[in-house]
């Protein structure tokens, strides 16, 4: 009953531990599902500061989105985050590219100019700075590319209008159709760049996106523009233009750089924090829960940057810095999670021993449990089975007979006159006789014979298999064989009989009926002169 008590304690144990496991799962998933909901925005707004910059980019943008809305597992959204980031970088590369092709433009504009003779000094030496300026400028953001190249088309124009070079040994660029209608204007008027061209420039001048203090300077130059028609005039107006153009270009330069960096460095260590983020556990839910409201005011702060900023430049700045801000709340949330996974870890690894311990516990406990089964079973003297084996034995095999009858019989078997041993050679000579009987029934009995010990010097035999002369045959047997052991008590040679009643279970047989017949059975044996067999 006691060591039940334990199993059931252990087993609840167990059962508790599980839960717990159970419990502190869920808690998981509900943080991930959170954390998703917090990267989908921080992803929205991701979207929305580099929307523009390249079209593959948007996409995979769009369909991290997609994935993070769908819940989808980590190792896709990972894979995306990667996609991102590699496009980011191409990304780099291909303004480089751009960058130099229109390196080449500037040169190759330069050169000509350079041959036009009566070329002002001062202009000259404008030109060569300004061209060793652009070669350095080697990052920029594509918006000024087509603009610039546009720009410098007209002052290719403007200057073979000048020195009335065709257009076929200056021009550099690939928009030359477009360019030559607007040439072709210029063309009536050789002396003059002419109005058509003038208005193309100012046009062109409107759509660039320059800080306020080089857009104020760039308009000063254009309306400048606007009032000069010399040829001259206009050239030098133009290589202005450039001078502020270049100008921007280098400030954009550090702050678009800055910006894409910020922008990889933020998604790697979103792609971080997304493989981390599954791990945390439940009592640290509170200093998470301070983390994301962090991290969530710093997104909307984010987008009211975005709403009220006034140009693109502005938001970037803005932008950057605030990137850079969550990226250090991400960084925290992240180390702050990697403790917690080692907490978790060392919890589910103490858990997982403890388990183990129990496991063991509970296989030695099941191997007592097991040996005390076969020890209440037996009987300590004579090894043989005890009463309580017997009582077992046979209820189950009256239960067999009385769904279908077999040969079933029931012996009792009583040591003749064993009281004398006790009394003349004592208690100890008593019990070793006792073993010395038992071991020589279980020994001559058939092999399907069941022997137990009922009690005192008394024993029981169930038969499953033999009929009634085949089963006195053999109880006559077994007693000849006891009669016939040499038992020495102080040197005197004793010998010990049986008396036996046995029976044949009937279907109007009971437990109590069918012992009741073998006992009267053994008993009129006894009353017959003992050392015998009565059958019933
Ligand atoms: P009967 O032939 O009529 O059976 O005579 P008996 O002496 O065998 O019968 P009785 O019932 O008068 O005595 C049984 C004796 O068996 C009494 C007791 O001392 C002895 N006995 C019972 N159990 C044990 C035991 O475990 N060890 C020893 N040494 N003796 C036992
Ligand atoms: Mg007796
Ligand atoms: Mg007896």
């Amino acid at each position: 009953m006691i060591t039940k008590t334990v199993a059931d304690n252990q087993s609840q144990a167990l059962q508790s531990k599980l839960n717990a496991a159970i419990a502190a799962r869920a808690s998981l998933e509900e943080d991930f599902k959170a954390q998703s909901c917090l990267l989908i925005e921080f992803i929205n707004k991701l979207s929305q500061v580099s929307k523009g910059i390249n079209l593959t980019l948007d996409n995979r943008l769009a369909q991290l989105r997609g994935l993070l809305t769908k819940s989808a597992p980590v190792t896709d959204i990972e894979i995306k985050i990667t996609e991102i980031s590699k496009l980011l970088q191409k990304h780099t590369v291909t303004n480089e590219q751009n960058i130099t092709h229109l390196h080449n433009q500037f040169k190759d504009a330069g050169e000509n100019l350079q041959k036009v003779n009566g070329l002002p000094n001062d202009l000259r030496r404008k030109l060569r700075s300004l061209m060793v300026d652009t070669q350095a400028t080697k990052e920029n953001l594509t918006q000024y590319v087509p603009l610039l190249s546009q720009l410098l088309e007209f002052y290719n124009i403007a200057l073979r209008s000048k020195t009335n070079i065709p257009t076929s040994e200056l021009s550099t660029t690939d928009q030359q159709s477009t360019l030559n209608n607007v040439a072709a204007g210029g063309n009536e008027n050789t002396s003059n760049v002419n109005g058509v061209l003038i208005g193309q420039v100012s046009e062109c001048l409107s759509k660039l996106n320059l800080s306020t203090q080089h857009t104020k300077e760039l308009l000063s130059i254009n309306k400048k523009l606007l009032k000069d028609t010399t040829n001259d005039d206009v050239l030098q107006h133009f290589i202005e233009i450039f001078d502020v153009i270049v100008a921007d270009l280098q400030n954009e330069r550090d702050s678009a750089k800055n910006f894409l960096n910020t922008l990889s460095k933020t998604l790697s260590t979103v792609q971080s924090a997304v493989k981390k983020t599954l791990s945390t556990c439940e009592n640290a839910q509170s200093v998470n829960d301070e983390i994301n409201e962090k991290l969530q005011e710093q997104l909307l702060e984010m987008t009211g940057t975005v709403k009220k900023a006034m140009s693109l430049e502005k938001v970037k700045i803005d932008i950057n810095s605030k990137l850079n801000s969550i990226a250090l709340t991400l960084e925290e949330k992240t180390n702050f999670e990697q403790q917690n996974q080692q907490a978790l870890s060392n919890q589910l690894n103490d858990m997982a021993k403890k388990v183990e311990k129990l496991e063991k516990q509970s296989h030695q406990f099941e191997a007592k449990l097991a040996e005390q089964q076969r020890k209440s079973m037996q009987d300590a003297l004579t090894k043989l089975s005890n009463r309580a084996a017997f009582d077992d034995y046979f209820t189950k095999s009256m239960v067999r007979f009385h769904h279908k009858p077999f040969d079933l019989a029931l012996v009792v078997v009583d040591i003749d006159d064993f009281k004398n041993i006790n009394d003349t050679y004592g208690h100890t000579a008593g019990d070793k006789t006792l073993q010395v009987i038992a071991n020589t029934i279980q020994n001559k009995v058939s092999k399907d014979a069941f022997v137990a010990r009922y009690g005192g010097e008394e024993f029981v035999l169930i038969y499953s298999q033999s009929k009634e002369a085949a089963l006195i045959k053999e109880l006559n047997l077994i007693n000849k064989n006891i009669a016939r052991l040499p038992f020495k008590f102080k040197s005197n040679k004793v010998s010990i009989t049986l008396s036996m009643g046995a029976t044949h279970i009937t279907k109007e047989d009971n437990i109590h009926t069918a012992f009741e017949r073998a006992d009267k059975a053994m008993y009129l044996a006894k009353a017959q002169g003992k050392n015998q067999v009565i059958y019933s």
